[in-house]
């Protein structure tokens, strides 16, 4: 990791005491102050004002037992989490993730980098974020309802669409959202269509936004690559992950003239010189919930699955590397092997995919390098357009919000390179995400008094 100014040493120590445990908010905190040693050199109220332990310190966290019957009659426990990190520029906004390795200090990470991101898309939103340790794998739909109803009998009384709205994320798709937001409504006796997004379209969801996080990502990356006079036009692309992200990522990709020649999912890689099948791959992934070397069965010779212990994915030679899977899925050995096959940029769609290391080397080897809350925020910013339209009881056409969501990701790819300039590092898009999302934060706060 790299050095962090003096003056906010003791913040960060502060925050590794407080939070024992907990070594991905940590990564996390640390990563965002290794930016802001030059926001308090120009802005020093901002430390008399302690502004920045006050926004690493969650406003709320909530913790809870989810109790449910599995299909044997047998009563199983989770625990529950949701992390309502900051409120100064609206409601807590942020997914919901149901997976195993979900434990409080995942939530506030991805909780503290969700506040940014929201800051970034320039919405009225706050940043939160929750789930559970719940594993949805070979579950049934009913045991998926009635956890899911058994998590909002206890969760609702802490939501509201001006309060905390929460959405997806791994492990929680249109599925899962339907039978919390119908528990939600039947226990609060309302309609409030805003309290969640990420809804379907025949209940109060918006157009684009299963599309918006792969798409934006894929925007963001398209707008990095013109500033060096380039595009995604004949270019090799590596996608890993074969979710919601890496899915509408390889769409967007395909129709911009690249080649997606691999996609992962936790049991391995398939390598596809062709090019990625897409219709096959949703098929497997989302219709079937398979796993990923059935697509390799599926689509015979030339065709290769590899397994998770004998390789990964980004030793497949690309030009544009898109992690899409999971926190810390990209190692620095991972990022020397992406470095010497030749990579020229890398686009962040999951949360903190790329381990401090891995990043390093690819800004030392002069790769273009998008930190996933500027550009995986387009899923959040199309969220905030659902409850936009939630709000004014309208629904837009696939193209016009897809137009916004286009929009908006040019906005934060040229705040970020502004902010970047500004700060004397052009370039450096961490460095320009981190303190233009912390900078809308932290004015809020100020102006709200000591909150
Ligand atoms: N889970 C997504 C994220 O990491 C989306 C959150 C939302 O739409 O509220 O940004």
């Amino acid at each position: 990791m790299n050095a962090i100014d003096e003056k906010l040493q003791p913040i960060l120590a502060e925050v590794t005491r407080r939070n024992a445990g907990e070594p991905e908010f940590h990564q996390a905190v640390h990563e965002v102050l290794e930016s802001l040693g030059r926001v308090v050199a120009k802005h020093p109220q901002y430390l008399d004002l302690a502004l920045i332990e006050r926004i690493c310190e969650p406003e709320r966290q909530i913790i809870f037992r989810i109790p449910w019957v599995d299909d044997k009659g047998r009563v199983q426990i989770n625990r529950g989490f949701r992390v309502q990190f900051n409120s100064a520029l609206g409601p807590y906004k942020g997914g919901m993730r149901f997976h195993p390795s979900v434990n409080v200090g995942i939530i506030k990470f991805l909780g503290f980098e969700q506040t940014f991101k929201n800051a970034l898309t320039g919405m009225p939103i706050g940043g939160g974020k929750g789930g559970s340790d719940f594993d949805p794998k070979g579950k049934s739909d009913g045991e998926i309802m009635r956890f899911c109803q058994s998590l909002m009998t206890e969760l609702h009384r802490h939501l509201g669409e001006q309060t905390d709205v929460p959405a997806g994320d791994i492990g929680v798709g249109g599925r899962e959202i339907g039978y919390m937001f119908g528990q939600y409504k039947r226990l609060n006796n309302k309609y409030e269509a805003g309290v969640f997004t990420g809804k379907a379209l025949a209940y109060g969801g918006s157009r684009a936004r299963t599309e918006a996080t792969g798409y934006g990502n894929t925007y963001f990356v398209q707008a990095m690559l013109a500033t060096k006079g380039t595009s995604f036009d004949g270019k090799t692309v590596v996608v890993s992950g074969s979710g919601n992200v890496a899915t509408y990522t390889i769409e967007k990709v395909q129709s911009f003239g690249g080649k997606v020649v691999a996609c992962s999912d936790s049991s391995g890689y398939v390598l596809d010189e062709a090019g990625i099948d897409l219709a096959l791959l949703k098929e497997i992934k989302d219709v079937r919930r398979e796993r990923i070397s059935e697509y390799a069965r599926r689509r015979g010779a030339g065709v290769h699955f590899i397994p998770a212990d004998r390789g990964s994915v980004w030793d497949v030679a690309c030009d544009v590397a898109m992690p899409s899977a999971t926190q810390n899925e990209l190692s620095g050995k991972d990022a020397r092997a992406l470095v010497k096959n030749g990579v020229i940029a890398v686009g962040e769609g999951a949360n903190m995919p790329c381990t401090p290391e891995a990043v390093r080397i690819f800004q030392e080897a002069g790769v273009l390098f998008a930190p996933g809350k500027a550009a995986n925020a387009g899923g959040v910013a199309t969220s905030a357009l659902e409850m936009q339209q939630n709000a004014s009881r309208d629904s837009w056409t696939f193209d016009q919000t897809e137009a916004r969501l286009a929009t908006i990701m040019r906005g934060i790819h040229d705040t970020c390179a502004a902010t970047a300039e500004e700060y004397g590092a052009p370039g450096d898009y961490v460095l320009g995400a981190n303190i233009a999302g912390f900078v809308r934060v932290a004015e809020a706060m100020r102006m709200l008094g000591v909150i």
